[in-house]
């Protein structure tokens, strides 16, 4: 199988408020990514690993309607409290890899006429994900990582790393309180795309009472 190959890397010391990682900033197929390591130098076996897709509108502007900020902190947290770990960032991931105008157009579809985040994609004729795991395969390889514990909630990421040749002894929950406006996605994640989802069910029983 012919893989793309990472076409320029370079890597610097970056001190955070968390704490210093290395950053490794790498291209492949055009999009331009970035893996944060914490802690090594050792780095192979059931390393603590989080695979992130791009959110814009969550990440940088912190909105609500989905937890991918949340989920930002809470990985990162974990391999600064864990002494050890890696988060590979992923660019080209908007909106499950439909891209960052179409993400917003599917925004006025669920405000509008109350579709969810599947369905709002696909009645614009947009494929419901999209994205692309392998850049991430590719740098944790490049680190010398074989195996991972992946922070996720997503069965699915955990298959595609494998495909890629990454092994994930263990999934490690990443798990966001629900709030009155991230719920509907939430649940749309875990009824239609099946990822593990156990908040949803106490946030909707706490709103019955
Ligand atoms: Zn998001």
């Amino acid at each position: 199988m012919h893989e793309q190959a990472i076409e320029d890397i370079a890597e610097s010391d970056l001190v955070t408020r968390r704490g210093t990682f290395r950053a490794v900033a790498f291209r492949v197929d055009g999009h331009e990514h970035m893996a944060l390591v914490h802690g090594g130098p050792d780095l192979s076996e059931d390393v603590l690993v989080r695979v992130h897709s791009e959110c814009m509108t969550g990440d940088i502007f912190r909105a609500m309607r989905c937890e991918c900020g949340d989920q930002l902190d809470a990985a990162l947290d974990r391999i600064i409290s864990e002494g050890s770990g890696v988060l590979v960032y992923l660019r080209g991931h908007e909106g499950r890899g439909i891209g960052l105008v179409a993400k917003v157009r599917t925004h006025v579809l669920q405000d509008e006429q109350g579709l969810d985040t599947l369905d709002s994609a696909t009645s614009l004729g947009l494929p419901v994900d999209v994205r692309d795991y392998r850049p991430a395969a590719q740098v944790l390889r490049h680190l010398g990582v074989r195996s991972v514990r992946l922070m996720s909630n997503n069965p699915d990421k955990i298959e595609a790393l494998e495909r890629h040749g990454i092994t994930v002894v263990a999934r490690v929950p990443l798990l966001v309180p629900a709030n009155d406006h991230n719920v509907g996605y939430l649940t749309a994640k875990r009824d239609r795309l099946g990822h593990d989802l156990p908040q949803v069910d106490l946030f909707s029983n706490a709103a019955d009472r």
